[in-house]
């Protein structure tokens, strides 16, 4: 049975997801508050977090951060506000997915599934590029012989194309894939991921690996002469 933590602090809420989940198989565990919720995901035991942003205590973004020092536990972020910038920030800072409110039980149930399947996926593969490696497991990418520092969502987008490697993926599949599904109209999103990894990688090799196929979208292959 998978666990599932659940910081919230909006009793309506919190009662409704935990029936719903409960209902559906899974065991939950409340918390109210951002220092509680943090204390208990630091503790271990768990398959799977949903965390709210705005909490007492310490908010969600506050309590994400600190628990990425030491955690990759998949977390699912609860927003109330639908402002680009949440979503964002969350995301830099790990967070695995988010729903915004109000949601439906089933659109939580999906995203849910969703995060679970990457994790299992997650635990046993090793992938590897040209001088590129990343040991999804340990949650961990090298050029050469040297540790390339990625935020969450960069991992998966690395993790993605290093997947299907020599495969032409189009920003629409990339933001399916990484992001777990569609962000209308924000496919820039995809760019602007692209262009932290490409920043970061060359700090480590001139190689370059990830290329633009204009008016398609990106392929992790090495360039002609290279
Ligand atoms: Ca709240």
């Amino acid at each position: 049975m998978h666990k599932i933590l659940l910081v919230e602090d909006e009793p309506n809420i919190a009662r409704f997801v935990e029936l719903e989940l409960t209902h559906e198989g899974y065991e939950v565990t409340k918390a109210e508050d951002g220092r509680e919720g943090l204390k208990l995901a630091e503790g271990g035991g768990f398959d799977l977090m949903l965390l709210d942003i705005m909490l007492p205590g310490l908010n969600g973004l506050e309590v994400l951060r600190r628990l990425r020092k030491s955690s990759q536990l998949p977390v699912i972020m609860l927003t109330a506000r639908d402002a680009v910038m949440d979503k964002v920030t969350g995301l830099d800072m790990g967070a695995d997915d988010y729903i915004t409110k109000p949601f439906s039980i089933e659109e939580l149930l999906a995203r849910i599934r969703t995060a679970l399947r990457k994790q299992v996926k997650q635990e046993t593969q090793q992938l590897t590029y040209g001088p590129l490696s990343m040991d999804v497991m340990r949650h961990l990418v090298m050029i050469d012989e040297d540790t390339v520092e990625l935020t969450g969502r960069e991992f998966s987008l690395l993790q993605t194309l290093l997947e299907n490697q020599g495969i032409v993926l189009s920003r629409e599949t990339l933001m399916d894939r990484v992001w777990g599904y569609d962000f209308v109209g924000e496919t820039n999103l995809v760019d602007v991921y692209i262009r932290y990894l490409r920043a970061k990688i060359a700090e480590k090799t001139d190689r370059k690996l990830i290329q633009t196929v204009r008016g398609v979208g990106y392929v992790l292959r090495e360039e002609e002469g290279a």
